[in-house]
C-alpha cells in the first residue's frame, strides 16, 4: 500500500513560511504585489483566479485582477502587459489561460518581463530552466519537485515517464527531472505504445487530462505516481489521470486528486511572487 503524498498539508506548511517572508518584506515597506490578467468569461478560470486571490490574501500579497472582455485585441493585451511591466508596484504578472482563440497567448507571455514572469512561461525563463540557470520555473513542476524533496524520493538515475508535453507541465517537468539526473521519457498523444513506455518506469508523472489513462496493469510494483490530471468522473467529482484505487495497492508513493499536485501549484505561485519581490528589491 502506497504512501499517499499529502500535497494539501505540504502546501499549507509552505504558505505559512511564505507568510513570514511577506511580513519581513512588509516590515521594510515592501509590499509583494501580483497582477492577474483574465481575458473573456471562463468559469474554470474564475475559480482558479479566486483561489489565487485567497492565497495572496492569506500570505499578505497584494492582488490586483485585470478583467478584459473577450473582444480584447492582441495589441490591447500587450499594452496592458507593458504597462504592468513598467509599474514599480507590481512584482509578478500572471496571464490566466486559456484566452479567447484569436489571441496568441505565447506572444503575450513573451511580453511579460522575465523578472515578473512568476509562471515561468517567458522564453527567457524557459531557456534558463533548460540550461540550469536560476529563473522562474512553472508552478506545477516546481510543486512536484518540492514533493519529491519533502518525501525524500530519490530521482537520481531513475527512469521517469511523463505523460503530456505541454509547455506548462510536461516539458518543464522533463527538464526538472533531467536536472536531477533522471532518464526521462516523454509520452504524448502520438506515442504508439503507452503501456510499453511506462511499464518499466520507476516514476510516472501523468499530465494528460485523460481519466484512467494509467491503469494498474501498466505500472510496476513500487512505482512512484504523480497525478497532475484534473478530470471529472461519472458522478461529476474531481479525479486525476490514474486509476488511484487500484494503483495505490501497487505503488510506493502516489498523489491523490484532489489534495495532491493542485494545492502545491498555488503555493509555488506564491513562492515565485515572493522570490520576484525579493529579487526586484535586492532583498
Ligand atoms: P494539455 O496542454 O491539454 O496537454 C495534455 C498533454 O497530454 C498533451 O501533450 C497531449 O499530447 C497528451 N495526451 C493527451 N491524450 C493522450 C493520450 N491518450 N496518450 C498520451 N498522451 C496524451 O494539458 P496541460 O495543460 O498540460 O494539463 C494536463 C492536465 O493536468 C489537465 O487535466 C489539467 O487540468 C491538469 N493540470 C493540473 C494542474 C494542477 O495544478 N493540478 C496544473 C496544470 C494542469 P499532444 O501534445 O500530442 O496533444
Amino acid at each position: 500500500m502506497a504512501v499517499i503524498i499529502d500535497g494539501k498539508s505540504l502546501a499549507k506548511e509552505i504558505r505559512e513560511n511564505l507568510k513570514k517572508e511577506a511580513e519581513k518584506l512588509r516590515d521594510k515597506g515592501i509590499i509583494p504585489h501580483l497582477a492577474v490578467i483574465m481575458v473573456g468569461d471562463n468559469d474554470a478560470s474564475k475559480v482558479y483566479v479566486r483561489n489565487k486571490s485567497r492565497a495572496c490574501e492569506e500570505i499578505g500579497i497584494e492582488f490586483k485582477e485585470y478583467l478584459l472582455p473577450s473582444t480584447t485585441k492582441q495589441s490591447e493585451l500587450i499594452e496592458l502587459i507593458k504597462k504592468l511591466n513598467e509599474d514599480k508596484k507590481v512584482n509578478g504578472i500572471l496571464l490566466q489561460s486559456p484566452i479567447p482563440k484569436p489571441l496568441n497567448i505565447q506572444k503575450a507571455f513573451n511580453t511579460i518581463s522575465p523578472e515578473k514572469d512568476v509562471d515561468g512561461f517567458n522564453p527567457y525563463n524557459v531557456g534558463n530552466l533548460c540550461i540550469g540557470q536560476d529563473g522562474f520555473i512553472p508552478c506545477t513542476p516546481l510543486g512536484i519537485m518540492k514533493m519529491f524533496e519533502k518525501y525524500n524520493i530519490d530521482i537520481d538515475g531513475k527512469k521517469v515517464a511523463i505523460i503530456g508535453r505541454s509547455n506548462i507541465v510536461g516539458k518543464p517537468m522533463a527538464q526538472c527531472m533531467l536536472a536531477k539526473n533522471a532518464t526521462v521519457t516523454i509520452c504524448h498523444s502520438r506515442t504508439r505504445e503507452l503501456k510499453k513506455e511506462v511499464k518499466d518506469a520507476d516514476i510516472i508523472i501523468s499530465a494528460s487530462g485523460k481519466r484512467n489513462i494509467v491503469t494498474s496493469d501498466m505500472v510496476k510494483d513500487e512505482v512512484v505516481i504523480i497525478d497532475v490530471g484534473m478530470n471529472r468522473n461519472d458522478e461529476g467529482k474531481l479525479c486525476g489521470d490514474v486509476d488511484f484505487e487500484k494503483i495505490k495497492e501497487k505503488a510506493s508513493y502516489i498523489t491523490p486528486v484532489p489534495g495532491g499536485v493542485g494545492p502545491m501549484t498555488i503555493a509555488m505561485l506564491m513562492e515565485n511572487v515572493i522570490k520576484a519581490t525579493k529579487k526586484q528589491n535586492n532583498f
